[in-house]
C-alpha cells in the first residue's frame, strides 16, 4: 500500500512543490494550509491532492486535523513540517507579538505537527520526518532574530528526534533552503532581491522543485541510514 505523507503549508510555495513531488513518487499526500482557501481549492483542482485547513500553532487543532487525515487516508508515515512565516524587523523594533507569532508557527508548529503522529510511527516501526529549516537558521539574518531562532531550533529538534526515533525505524532530518523563488521571497522589494541574488554564487534564486527533490530523497528507502542530518540547498552560499 502507498505510504501516506502529510505536508504542512503544502498548498503553496515550496510546500506545494513538495506535495506534488511526493504524489509523483506514488505517495498518498495530504497538504495543509492556514487560511488561503482560494489557493488551496485551486491546488486541489489542479493536482487532485486533498487539502486540510488548520493552524499549526494550535496543538488541539493540529491533533484533530491529523486524526481527520488519518481517518481519510490511513496512518501517516511521512511528515514534512514546512509551514512557516516571517515577521521581520530589526531587533530594536521587533515587537513581542512579532516574536511570538513566528515562534508559535515555525517552532511550536513543528512540535504540534510531529507530536500527534509520533506514537503511531513508533508502534508501526517506521517514520520519516523532514523539517524545512532555512539558511538563515544556520547563519542568522539581519531583522530576523525571531525567524532565525526558530530555524536554528528546527535543527535541534531533528537531531534530538533522530536519537529518539532511530531504534524504532524513524528518521528525522532537516532541509535548509537558501533563497527560493516563492511568494515569501518575491514579496521583498526588487532592489533587495537583486542584492540577495548578488550574494548567491549560483547567480540565481533556487526553485521550489529543487527543495522538493531533497525531501523526496530523505523520505525514500534510499535514505534509511540518514538521520539527524541537514541538507543545505542554497546555490553555494557558504558561511561559518
Ligand atoms: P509561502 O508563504 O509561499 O507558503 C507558506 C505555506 O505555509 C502556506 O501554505 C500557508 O498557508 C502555510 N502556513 C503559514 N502559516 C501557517 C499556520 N500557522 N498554520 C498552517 N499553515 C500555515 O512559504 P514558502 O514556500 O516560501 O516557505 C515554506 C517553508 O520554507 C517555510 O518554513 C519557510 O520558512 C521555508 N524557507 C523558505 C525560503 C524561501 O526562500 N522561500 C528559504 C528558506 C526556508 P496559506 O496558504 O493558507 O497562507
Amino acid at each position: 500500500m502507498a505510504r501516506t505523507a502529510l505536508v504542512t503549508g503544502g498548498s503553496r510555495g515550496i510546500g506545494a512543490a513538495i506535495s506534488k513531488a511526493l504524489k509523483a513518487k506514488g505517495y498518498t499526500v495530504a497538504a495543509t494550509y492556514a487560511g488561503n482557501d482560494e489557493a488551496a481549492a485551486k491546488f486541489t483542482r489542479e493536482t487532485g491532492i486533498k487539502t486540510y485547513k488548520w493552524n499549526v500553532a494550535d496543538y488541539d487543532s493540529s491533533k484533530e486535523g491529523i486524526a481527520q487525515v488519518e481517518a481519510d487516508l490511513g496512518p501517516i508515515d511521512i511528515v514534512v513540517a514546512n509551514a512557516g512565516i516571517t515577521r521581520d524587523a530589526p531587533f530594536h523594533k521587533m515587537t513581542p507579538q512579532q516574536w511570538k507569532e513566528v515562534i508559535d508557527t515555525n517552532l511550536t508548529g513543528v512540535f504540534n505537527t510531529v507530536h500527534p503522529v509520533w506514537p503511531g510511527m513508533r508502534e508501526r516501526g517506521f517514520g520519516r520526518i523532514v523539517v524545512i529549516s532555512s539558511i538563515n537558521g544556520q547563519k542568522g539574518q539581519f531583522a530576523q532574530v525571531n525567524y532565525a531562532a526558530t530555524k536554528a531550533g528546527d535543527l535541534g529538534i531533528v537531531k534530538s528526534l533522530a536519537q529518539e526515533g532511530a531504534a524504532k525505524g524513524i528518521t528525522a532530518n532537516a532541509v535548509c533552503p537558501g533563497y527560493i523563488a516563492t511568494e515569501m521571497v518575491m514579496a521583498v522589494p526588487e532592489k533587495v532581491r537583486e542584492s540577495i541574488i548578488g550574494m548567491i554564487p549560483a547567480g540565481r534564486l533556487g526553485e521550489p522543485e529543487e527543495i522538493a527533490r531533497c525531501v523526496t530523497f530523505l523520505v525514500s528507502d534510499d535514505a534509511s541510514f540518514i538521520n539527524g542530518s541537514t541538507i543545505s540547498a542554497n546555490g553555494a552560499q557558504f558561511f561559518v
